[in-house]
């Protein structure tokens, strides 16, 4: 079996696009340019390039961003100053704090002081609590990001059995929220689960976001299931990527050439030769969660003024 691409990177140009037509319509309709406020504190290197990425995409959609850099040496109470500012000022509707903050900084703290309304990420508490209650809120994008390429991949939820490797705020625990709130039947594992590969493999739908590199091999799939990769993993391993791709000879040139590659949580060839269907990495997830953000500042701005 072959299992078939889910092409993250096409459905989030689709969503992207979406959002820069209804700004436009509504940019004609007399409306406020949505607003992100984003807080950056310190030099973390994969920090920088997302928050890069994120001003990039807002500006190809027709949504204001700014950005309050700050040293990783500041004062907590710099960073909620900068957060009070943005849920004052009117023209700011959505607010993301990027994390991890440096050490020592308490992200609670940070995160719940930003107003649930303009809280994109949805990691505040008030959000997290409307997500768990099945009532309307912001959800925390990478999911989200999800449950919308199940949507418009077809992809049957309710009724199936799915299970979500990892139970992480930021991805896991949302995560099988959602797939829950959408009438699938979920397991959530953890490094303390037992007999991972066969839980793992009554799933029809398996959600892997543990952060380890292409640890999900054929054993934890179920022939044909649908199979969804949030991983981001950077190896440099010779061994470990021709294991990978040794089904990708372009791709595993291309590593010999740099020295490095990217690889999700699930082991590529396995999934390709056993999943029904199941997202690639990098081009599957990664792509939506960015997606999901714009489509959160346009949903914040369309709710504080009134339009929804
Ligand atoms: P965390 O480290 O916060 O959580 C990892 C989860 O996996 C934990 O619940 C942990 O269990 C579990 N876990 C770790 N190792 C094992 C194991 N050997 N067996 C079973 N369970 C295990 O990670 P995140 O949720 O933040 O991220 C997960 C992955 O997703 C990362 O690769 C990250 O880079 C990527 N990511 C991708 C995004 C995207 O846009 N595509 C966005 C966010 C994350 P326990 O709770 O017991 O410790």
């Amino acid at each position: 079996m072959t299992a078939e691409i889910l092409n993250g990177k096409l459905i989030a140009g689709d969503i992207r696009e979406e959002v820069r037509a209804e700004v436009d319509r509504l940019l004609a309709d007399g409306s406020a340019v949505p607003g992100l406020g984003v807080v950056l504190v310190g030099e973390d290197p994969a920090s920088a390039i997302y928050v890069r990425n994120k001003e990039k995409a807002c500006a190809e959609a027709g949504i204001h961003s700014e950005t309050l850099r700050l040293p990783a040496d500041s004062a907590e109470q710099e960073v909620l100053d900068a957060v009070l500012e943005y849920n004052r000022r009117p023209d700011t509707h959505g607010i993301l704090v990027q994390l991890p903050l440096p050490a020592g900084m308490n992200p609670d703290q940070v995160i719940g002081a930003i107003d649930p309304d303009k809280d994109v990420d949805g990691f505040h508490p008030v959000n997290v609590g409307n997500l768990c209650l099945g009532r309307r809120g912001f959800v925390p994008c990478t999911p989200g990001g999800i449950m919308e390429l199940l949507r418009r991949c077809d992809i049957g939820v309710e009724g199936r059995r799915a299970v979500v490797l990892g139970r992480s705020n930021i991805v896991g625990r949302p995560m099988a929220l959602l797939l829950q709130h959408a009438n699938a039947t979920v397991t959530v594992c953890h490094s303390r689960t037992a007999n991972l590969p066969a839980v793992a493999a009554e799933a029809d739908i398996l959600v892997a976001a543990l952060g380890r590199p292409a640890m999900i091999t054929g054993e934890y799939i179920k022939p044909g299931a649908v199979v969804i990769d949030v991983g981001i993993n950077r190896i440099e391993d010779p061994a470990l990527a021709r294991d990978c791709f040794s089904h990708k000879p372009k791709r595993l040139a291309a590593f010999e050439r740099k020295g490095h590659t990217l690889v999700g949580d699930v082991h590529p060839r396995h999934a390709s030769e056993k999943a029904g269907a199941w997202t690639p990495v990098p081009g599957g997830v990664g792509p939506l969660t960015i997606a999901m953000l714009l489509h959160g500042t346009l949903r914040a701005m369309k709710h504080q003024t009134g339009r929804e």
